[in-house]
């Protein structure tokens, strides 16, 4: 199956404690591009401004990423500038200059409007309604976003997530749209909106899958996050974790609870690689075989048996 994908298309300036980057190939659609096209056909909804380097373009077309919807109009591309302290986990917005964002707005090529898995990755919540009215009968639509959105425009955050099925969010961000520090309540109410799931991502200490369902033990799952001994570079980290989950769907056709829990540590496992390089340097050489070797130690980290009687 393909997945069509809104985002922004970037060119990021990020610092850490191990270096720092400036105007780097970023982008929620990006990020989420290079990791989910390792499983499966993208098409890509966005924009770039005629600064944006052919070399990119290259590099997307390069990976099977479908560029019909990208267009490039006159002026800047969007441009966000990020630091991370020592917790790795909270990335410090310095800057976000929308730029060619700013006047977008999304027609959709014929060839993408019956795509079955659509992901409305973080971008204006209106640009991701825009998109959903000119898709066909989804089987599966999923959603992130961030605080920018949150707090400048809820209203429209809200009208979408009434119309998705999955919400992938960091904790932090489910509790700044729910107004609560209780995740499990702030969880509750996202998906009284109507998504059977939401996704919470915890950085270092991995991410939760909170459902509809009578009990705990059918309604929650838990992923650790791989342990890593150098963590670079945390950037696209939420992107390429959604890239791995809605990969993972596609390429087995299977968007039932069972293979969503097997997608959430798909989704660990590519944003693992992710975090050990600055923008998409380790993304540019992962191989499947070494997705598939990190699987199966997730394997290993999360099996225990049963209490001896
Ligand atoms: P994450 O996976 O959450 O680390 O996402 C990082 C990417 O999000 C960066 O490459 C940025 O270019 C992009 N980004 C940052 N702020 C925004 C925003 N307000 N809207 C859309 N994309 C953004």
């Amino acid at each position: 199956m393909s997945i069509l994908v809104v985002g922004s298309v970037a060119l990021d300036s990020v610092q850490t404690p191990f270096g720092k980057v400036d105007n780097v190939l970023g982008g929620s659609a990006t990020y989420f591009s290079v990791a989910a096209s390792l499983y499966a056909p993208v098409r890509v909804v966005g924009v770039v401004g005629t600064d944006f380097s052919p070399a990119h373009v290259d590099f997307l077309r390069s990976r099977n990423v479908d560029l019909a919807g990208l267009q490039t109009v006159e002026g800047q591309t969007f441009r966000w500038s990020g630091r991370y302290g020592h917790d790795l986990n909270t990335a410090e917005t310095l800057e976000t200059r929308l730029n060619v964002f700013a006047t977008f707005r999304p027609q959709l090529p014929q060839s993408y409007r019956q795509t079955p898995l659509v992901f409305l990755a973080n971008i204006d919540p209106d640009l991701q309604l825009d998109v959903l009215r000119q898709i066909k009968h989804p089987r599966l639509v999923a959603l992130d976003t961030m605080n920018f959105w949150i707090k400048g425009k809820k209203d429209a955050l809200t009208e979408v997530l009434r119309k998705v099925d999955i919400v992938l969010v960091n904790e932090a961000e489910a509790r700044q749209y729910a107004g609560t520090s209780n995740l499990l309540q702030a969880t509750h109410e996202i998906l009284a909106l109507g998504p059977r799931a939401v996704i919470v991502k915890k950085g270092e200490y991995g991410a939760a899958l909170y459902s509809k369902g009578d009990s705990a033990a059918l309604s929650f799952f838990f992923a650790p996050a791989y342990p890593l001994a150098e963590i670079k570079d945390p950037t696209g980290a939420g992107d390429t974790f959604a890239g791995g989950f809605l990969g993972y769907l596609a390429k087995t056709g299977a968007v039932d609870a069972r293979a969503i829990r097997r997608a959430i540590i798909h989704g660990s496992v590519v944003a693992s690689f992710t975090v050990e390089d600055f923008s998409m340097d380790r993304l540019r050489n992962l191989t499947w075989p070494e997705v598939a070797g990190r699987y199966e130690e997730f394997k290993r980290f999360t099996y225990f048996e049963k209490v001896e009687d």
